[in-house]
């Protein structure tokens, strides 16, 4: 074994390097996500606001699109979005009609 990638376990579930998510690729961990209708997106940023995984791509001040590479789709921004323009969609149904699991960015 590599002393080197020797696991060391934080006491009581510590993370000893916070920040780091942007580092994970924690898409995959997704079972729905969110799909957008932009037509009633009114740009209010709530869902940038609200995002735990600042998984929300904003261009000033306005609504991009949803980073499908770290979104683990916890549905909040769903949930938040006052015009309800937000709809979480089941992984395997969005890949069964597109194909693709659409993550390729
Ligand atoms: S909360 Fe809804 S309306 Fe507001 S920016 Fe996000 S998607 Fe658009
Ligand atoms: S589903 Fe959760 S992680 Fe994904 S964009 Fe919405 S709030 Fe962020």
């Amino acid at each position: 074994m590599n002393p080197q990638k020797k696991f060391i376990a934080a006491p009581g579930g510590i993370i000893p390097n916070p920040g780091n998510t942007a580092d994970r690729q924690t898409g995959d961990w997704r079972v729905e996500r969110p799909v957008i209708d932009m037509e009633r997106c009114t740009h209010c940023m709530i869902c940038w606001i609200y995002c735990p995984d600042s998984a929300i791509v904003a261009k000033e001040g306005r609504f991009i699109e949803f980073d499908l590479v770290h979104c683990k789709g916890c549905g909040i921004c769903a949930e938040e979005c006052p015009p309800n323009c937000i709809d979480m969609i089941e992984e395997l149904t969005f890949q069964n009609i597109n194909g693709t699991s659409g993550d390729e960015q």
